[in-house]
């Protein structure tokens, strides 16, 4: 049975997505377009951090590092680093992960009073024999390295927990201010891959409770010889479908990361009594070719890109409208 056959009998080609069949992943895409930087959400200051390094020959490991400190730092964001709103009982909690071209990566979970999650995952990649460091061995590790503890509760942050306990209705919230958990991937002037996420969670989440975007494969996944992804939105939805390696697995088979991102997202609403008009969940994602693609659950999720036309940000096609 040949690759466009297959497609027919296992039902993907009724997706009706516009699907080049007669494109077959290539690891000699010869790239086009390096470098590029792309983020979920509209974080120009951060993409613009990346490219800086990128443009002078850096490693795009360096500038997901250095591109998303710039967004762990800015206290407005209530979704990263300080600022970042607190679980139920007021704690504020990171996730973090970052992911290399040579299939190396490392992550921290539950996180407290470290602002910059990102380099403490860079460093458990970089400095242990392991790839996941949570909680109190994570801040451990974060100080031995040299970093500090600080107060990551905002006033505005306090504020706004100590309201939401007045009733303590707990909904997943959609398009955080246009601003949420940072994803960002990077192909820099040799043609590698990487990519790293950084965020606070759920908004008000039970204690404990960590999400997609620490988890290589769900929040994250590179392939360097494909390309990479990452998601935002419910992380429990894309930790059920491992999210990142799909679209990842989906652009190896040839699909543009558009319709790959695409494909992710519908595997999402189209579980069992999905209810996906209740929540939202988005993916970016870039291949070899340094071509980018984005798609959402909902309206309102946007991708930030920086190449050589400029730095932008692109609203994504989604799935459905407005609730
Ligand atoms: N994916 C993150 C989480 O579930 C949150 C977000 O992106 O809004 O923790």
């Amino acid at each position: 049975m040949d690759r466009r056959s297959f497609i027919k009998s296992t039902g993907v080609a009724t997706l009706g997505i516009g699907l080049n069949y007669s494109k077959t992943f290539s690891s000699n895409i010869k790239p086009t377009s390096n470098p590029v930087v792309i983020a979920t959400w509209d974080v120009k200051n951060a993409t613009n951090k990346a490219w800086d390094i990128l443009i002078k020959n850096g490693e795009s490991l360096d500038a997901i590092e250095q591109g998303c400190r710039v967004e762990e730092a800015n206290k407005d964001g209530q979704s990263v680093g300080i600022g970042g709103l607190p679980d139920r009982d007021g704690n504020v909690t990171l996730d973090a992960c970052i992911m290399n071209h040579k299939g190396n990566c490392g992550s921290v979970v539950y996180l407290k009073n470290i602002k910059h999650a990102i380099s403490i995952a860079r460093l458990v990649m970089e400095k242990t024999p392991h790839v996941i460091l949570a909680g109190d061995g994570a801040k451990k590790f974060a100080l031995s390295m040299g970093f500090f503890e600080e107060n990551l509760l905002t006033d505005k942050s306090k504020s706004d927990w100590i309201n939401w306990k007045k009733n303590e209705k707990y909904k997943p919230i959609i398009n955080v201010e246009n601003h949420d958990t940072i994803g960002m991937l990077a192909i820099d002037k040799n043609n590698n891959i990487s990519g790293g996420c950084t965020t606070s969670g759920l908004a008000y989440k039970m204690q404990g409770r960590v999400g997609d975007s620490p988890i290589i494969g769900s929040g994250l996944f590179i392939d360097n010889e494909v390309g990479g992804a990452v998601a935002t939105g419910l992380g429990e939805e894309v930790l059920k479908t491992v999210g990142s390696f799909l679209v990842v697995e989906l652009m190896r088979q040839g699909y543009s990361p558009t319709e790959a991102c695409k494909i992710a997202i519908e595997r999402i609403v189209k579980k069992p009594e999905s209810n996906y008009k209740n929540f939202q969940v988005g993916y970016i994602a870039i291949n070899k070719n340094g071509e980018t693609g984005c798609y959402a659950i909902q309206e309102g999720f946007s991708m930030t890109k920086y190449d050589k036309s400029g730095n932008s940000n692109i609203k994504s096609l989604f799935h459905d409208k407005k609730i």
